[in-house]
């Protein structure tokens, strides 16, 4: 073994192959895999394979059609056989509900490229004669399904790396890591040491062990997963390979394997394996069969499939594999540890596997993972995912894996974790609460506690009519919404003011301002949009979206400000309230001795104030496009606050809103957000943030790229539609048409109850962004008529949040 590696992949299952793979192929040479066993030795040599386009983030979507590509290209290189058979897979539905979620998967495929089709019982039985028709209603078919040999692709990934100069150390246990001043490290193994600039964690079953090793503790779980495979069927004989099918109703999937069936399913009372700490003498072992467990799922396979029940079961397999509690991958460099990666709870690592390989090798060779992977970055998660935290919400995962998730639905497990001082007051006023980075927020309030539930569904819910009346409220007279939900930073010191306008592409706010500014990557693209409020020629306080904390955390610390720049997160020190609606100066004026008078306390102002006896941080800002005030707290300050404003308010007719409404009003105000209109896919005049971008400052990162984009106009262009819907509205990911051709995708959608239109924002080619007719964007399955606006549908020229 070497002693010295530029860079150190531990773990030879196919994500540490494929990630040493990828480095040799971005140039990386000194390359070295270490792996305790064989390879192959963790869940991916009893892996049944099975690989699928369909993700529901369109952009790890994008990183599987990459996957099943590559497949011929490592075999290409190695000349070893990944044994992929293209079979193509039909998704069977029992249910409308789920019909329509195939439809709506579909038309999200459109703007993938993926060829997915809706097809009857009929034609679905014609493809698929293994089930009995009167179970289903229709099915979705995708050409590009298959599976393939888990051995032979993580060999064709190895030897290509191999070939490409990598070295593989196999029988050799890193037992322990150790970090150096310059960013080093020393890898320590049982076989020796070896000096790495760069480390990788790609430990899947043992990745929680390894990221011990350095005091992280990884938010990932491993569960039993088992298939059976069943004797020869009489039915498949001299027949054209099956295809792959995932019988929802069942929640199992099947494919054929040689003369017989592979039958797994995700059983809702799934166990998870070594909830602690993994044994490091587990090798190429399975855990012992339990069909009981899986019995009701089978009964029904059984019953869809009448063949296969008929057949008798030849093996049986119940292997470990590990998942991250919302089920994607964990990728990407750690904050506060230098030079240290992980690719890590990748449970489907024969469809994502090769995306993951590559993301990171950009992410390390070149400092940016080459694509938008927010929805698998490490980042996503922070210090509330505690080990019995992941436990639940693994749990919970594993067991809807084939279930529909609604779009308005929450999901239960491992609720409430962390909630604000005024928890119960909100409740008191018939919160529902939404689940948001563990903490539970309000997002819309019933009349009584027995209607304070969401019916979920794909179209316009119970919720529907309430949130109208918030709505409302807001427009009319004063609503009341708590914004704990938020990121804050405090950033202070004599270089604080120097180190923000370098990182941030606006012009700094003076003091007793506020400025929105978008924050840039190198490539001028949109990596954060942040309310920078400044309350002293040093001193600022940063609002930005709470789930990115530890992302900007990381990019904040690569750009690493001098000793004379603190930073502090501060998101559950501050808590807040907002108030918004024309009656909210009238009720915070009675509350504090400043004069609110627009001449005195205009918009985009902030400062320190004493409302009723709470020290608060009171900006003018509006999210919601009425005049309107955010106060910023202590946590110890919010209860009194909330009595304070609820009592004040109560003569001008205050109400509680929620997380849905805000989200319909600022659709109608063409405002954007993080992780939807705005990600490192877009640039900020494409997504209409060009006017926070100030060239006339100096330097800031992404000033050359933004000034390109600037001058060539981009690629896209963010519209805002009217939409012709009558009971569903869009949501965000939805194709949108042009002239009978697909040339865009819907960000977000809601219904707009201060306009009474159903209202979109998504992006299209910059060619096409006219206010002309000939838009239609896909609703469950229906083109649905869509007017582009020139401007925000709901008080375009910002007259009521300035007046
Ligand atoms: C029953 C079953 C069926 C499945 N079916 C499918 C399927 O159909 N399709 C699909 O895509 N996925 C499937 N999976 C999931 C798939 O197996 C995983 O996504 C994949 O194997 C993850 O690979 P990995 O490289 O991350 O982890 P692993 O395969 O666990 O590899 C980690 C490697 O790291 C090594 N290692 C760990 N710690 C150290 C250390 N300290 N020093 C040196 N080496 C170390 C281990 O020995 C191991 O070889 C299935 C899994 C199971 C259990």
């Amino acid at each position: 073994m070497r002693s010295h590696a530029q860079v150190v992949v531990i773990g030879g299952g196919v994500v540490g192959a494929s990630v040493l793979y990828h480095l040799t192929k971005a140039g990386w040479k000194n390359v070295l895999l270490i792996e305790r066993a064989e390879l192959t030795s963790g869940s991916t040599w009893h892996a049944a394979g099975g690989m699928h386009t369909v993700n529901g983030d369109p952009n790890v979507a994008k990183l599987q059609q990459y996957t099943i590509k590559l497949y011929e290209e490592i075999e290409r290189i190695s000349g070893q056989s990944c044994g992929v058979h293209i079979t193509g897979g039909i998704m069977l539905a029992g249910t409308r509900e789920r019909l329509d979620w195939l439809k709506m998967a579909k038309a999200r495929g459109r703007y993938l490229g993926m060829d997915l089709e809706i097809i009857s019982v009929d034609e679905a039985a014609k493809l698929f004669p293994l089930m009995d028709k009167k179970h289903f209603t229709g099915a979705r078919y995708d050409p590009i399904e298959g599976h393939v040999d888990p051995y032979g692709v993580t060999h064709a990934y190895a030897k290509s790396a191999q070939i490409a100069g990598a070295e593989i150390v196999r029988r050799t246990r890193v037992t322990d890591l150790k970090p150096r001043a310059d960013g080093t490290w020393d890898v320590i193994t049982d076989h020796g040491n070896v000096h790495a600039e760069h480390v990788v964690n790609a430990g899947g079953l043992w990745a929680r062990e390894i990221g011990r090793m350095v005091g992280l503790e990884l938010p990932i779980l491993a569960m039993e997963h088992q298939y059976l495979i069943t004797a020869d069927l009489p039915e498949l004989a001299g027949q054209k390979e099956a295809l792959h099918a995932i019988d929802f109703e069942g929640e199992i999937y099947l494919r054929q394997e040689r003369g017989g069936m592979l039958m797994g399913t995700y059983e809702r009372a799934g166990v998870p394996w070594s909830p602690v700490a993994t044994p490091w003498d587990f090798g190429q072992d399975l855990l012992p069969n339990d069909l009981e467990r899986i019995a009701p799922s089978l009964e029904v396979g059984f019953e869809h499939f009448p063949a296969i029940g008929a057949a008798g079961i030849r093996k049986v397999v119940n292997g470990p594999f590990t998942f991250a509690p919302d089920g994607n991958p964990l990728v990407g460099p750690i904050r506060g540890l230098r030079n240290f990666w992980v690719a890590c709870g990748v449970m489907a690592g024969f469809s994502q596997g090769g995306g993951v390989g590559l993301a990171l090798s950009q992410w390390m060779v070149e400092g940016d993972p080459g694509a938008d992977i927010w929805g698998m970055d490490v980042a996503r998660y922070g210090d509330w995912t505690t080990l019995a935290y992941t436990n639940a919400k693994v749990r919970e995962n594993y067991s809807r894996r084939f279930r529909i998730r609604f779009p308005n639905e929450e999901l239960p497990a491992a609720r409430p974790l962390r909630t604000t001082p005024i928890y119960e007051k909100l409740q008191a006023e018939h919160a529902v609460f939404g689940d948001y980075c563990g903490l539970e927020h309000p997002l819309w309030f019933a009349p009584s506690a027995a209607e304070a539930h969401d019916e979920v569904s794909f179209r316009r819910s119970n919720a529907h009519r309430h949130v109208a009346a918030e709505c409302r409220a807001v427009q009319h007279d004063v609503g009341l919404l708590e914004i704990s939900n938020y990121g804050k930073f405090e950033i202070r010191g004599a270089g604080s003011a120097g180190w923000l306008s370098r990182v941030m592409a606006n012009k700094l706010p003076a003091v007793g301002r506020i400025a929105l500014t978008p924050m840039l990557n190198e490539r001028g693209k949109l990596i954060g949009d942040f309310t920078m409020c400044r309350i002293a020629e040093d001193h600022f306080f940063l609002v930005g979206t709470y789930a990115a904390e530890r992302y900007y955390l990381r990019w904040f610390e690569r750009h690493a400000p001098d000793a004379s720049v603190s930073i502090r997160p501060c998101a559950m020190q501050y808590v807040g309230l907002s108030i918004a609606g024309p009656k909210s100066r009238a009720l915070l004026q009675r509350l504090v001795r400043e004069d609110l008078g627009n001449a005195a306390f205009p918009f985009l102002s902030f400062r320190p104030m004493e409302v009723g006896m709470v020290p608060a941080l009171v900006g003018r800002v509006s999210f919601t496009g009425e005049l309107g005030y955010e106060l910023w707290v202590t946590t110890d300050y919010q209860r009194l606050l909330f009595d304070t404003l609820m009592q004040a308010g109560r003569e001008h007719g205050i109400r509680c809103f929620g997380g849905r409404a805000l989200n319909a009003m600022r659709i109608e105000k063409s405002f954007g957000s993080w992780a939807r209109e705005f990600r490192p896919i877009y640039g900020p005049f494409e997504a209409g943030l060009g006017r926070f971008v100030d060239f006339e400052k100096g330097e800031f990162v992404g000033r050359a790229a933004a000034l390109e984009e600037r001058a060539s106009g981009g690629r896209l262009r963010l519209l805002t539609f009217t939409v012709d819907a009558t009971d569903a509205d869009a949501l965000g990911d939805e194709p949108i048409w042009h002239d009978g051709k697909v040339v865009g995708w819907v960000t977000s959608g809601a219904y707009g109850h201060r306009t009474g239109a159903s209202i979109a924002l998504g992006y299209v080619p910059k060619e096409l962004a006219t206010t002309a007719a000939g838009f239609e964007i896909e609703l469950i399955g229906e083109r649905r008529g869509a007017m582009p606006h020139a401007s925000a549908p709901y008080d375009p020229r910002g007259a009521l949040m300035r007046g």
